[in-house]
């Protein structure tokens, strides 16, 4: 089976594409990793989407719009892409997945940006047991806790924000004295008397209660599934505390705390460009996709859309507006190609 268009990646930007390319009658697959949603669906409430003056849930936009694309007739495959090559005799694409290879005219890279780790040793074992990358998905599960978030951004600030709401206490941990996140946000966590700063510092261990180490465990953040119970259940072991290290004079202070939340932006969604594509698909310092206005990469055929997009501004908004003009875009590439086809 031959393709018009590949979609890499379910979220805004990738069914925003499937959207507008399924209703103009082009043959679209969109393959997504896990489910259709992308990061979206760990956000509480949406409130700056055009249509929704109340607002609305992440998870409940993104069935919106994964349902308006199936209307249309998008087949949605859950498979992880893991290479794409261009065939020998420069026809299609071959999309390889861990299970499969399609066959495609076009290509849309939807596949948008990952949380950025800590870097500190067990991070990942802890993950589940008390590190969570979403406060919106795991902030509930920590009522009248003390917790750490670490992130001087608006993520930071807005998480910790909203675990107030939970928590006994938020120690927001920040790298610099001074935060990035601006404006309004910064205001309210000042005047938040559960938030507790401190500054010029970054953690360097964590350390689990019982001094045994954790085992791996799923997170809501990390298998994106709501499910509650895997979050430091019983039998499971929690963190107990960590050592801060303070950039300014190198002295190191333990602080104790029942989670952390690592708020420390995020990183695009490119490691399945092989080296051989890394080096077509021009990437910008920060690895995310150069494209020009009509979303088209330095490769023929293959466009970029949304947030894995070298781009100012990464919203809801502006990635499905990505996704409609990628797939505006592959469809005129498509048509050429079939006229030229005919032609020979
Ligand atoms: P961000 O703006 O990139 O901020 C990341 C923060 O983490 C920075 O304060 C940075 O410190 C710190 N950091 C980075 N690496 C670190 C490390 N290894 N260890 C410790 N700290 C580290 O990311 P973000 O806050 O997730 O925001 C991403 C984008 O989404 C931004 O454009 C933001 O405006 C937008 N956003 C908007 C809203 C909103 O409008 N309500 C909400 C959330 C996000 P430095 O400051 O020292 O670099």
């Amino acid at each position: 089976m031959l393709y018009d268009i590949a979609i890499i990646g379910g979220g805004p930007a990738g069914l925003s594409a499937g959207i507008y390319a399924s209703r103009a009658l082009l043959k679209t697959l969109l393959l997504e990793k896990i489910s259709p949603g992308g990061l979206v669906i760990t956000t509480s409430k949406v409130e700056n989407y055009p249509g929704f003056p109340d607002g609305i849930s992440g998870y409940d936009l993104m069935q919106q719009m994964e349902k308006q694309a199936r209307q249309f007739g998008l087949e949605i495959l859950s498979e992880e892409v893991i290479s794409i090559t261009l065939h020998e005799n420069k026809t299609a694409f071959h999309i390889k997945t861990r299970t499969n290879t399609y066959q495609s005219l076009s290509v849309i890279i939807a596949t948008g940006t990952t949380y950025r780790k800590l870097g500190v040793e067990k991070e990942d074992m802890f993950l589940g047991r008390g590190i969570s990358y979403c406060a919106t998905c795991d902030g509930p599960l920590f009522r009248d806790k003390e917790v750490t978030v670490v992130g001087g951004g608006d993520s930071a600030v807005e998480e910790s924000l909203f675990l107030t709401r939970f928590v006994r206490k938020v120690y927001l941990v920040h790298r610099r004295d001074r935060l990035r996140a601006g404006g309004i946000l910064e205001a309210r966590a000042k005047a938040n008397p559960k938030i507790e700063f401190v500054w010029n510092s970054v953690i360097t261990k964590i350390s689990a209660g019982g001094g045994s180490d954790p085992t791996v465990a799923p997170s809501l953040t990390g298998s994106r599934q709501r499910d509650r119970g895997a979050f430091g259940g019983e039998g499971g072991t929690k963190i107990e505390k960590v050592i801060l290290k303070n950039l300014i004079d190198n002295t190191e202070r333990e602080l104790k705390t029942d989670g952390i939340f690592v708020c420390i932006g995020f990183k695009p969604e490119t490691a399945f460009l092989t080296q051989r594509w890394g080096a077509g698909v021009e990437l910008d310092a920060d690895g995310y996709i150069i494209t020009d206005s009509q979303m088209r990469t330095s490769i023929e055929g293959i466009f970029a859309a949304g947030d894995v997009r070298s781009n100012t501004l990464r919203q809801i908004i502006t990635a499905c507006a990505d996704g409609a003009r990628a797939a505006v875009s592959a469809q005129h590439f498509v048509q050429e190609k079939r006229q030229e086809s005919v032609k020979k």
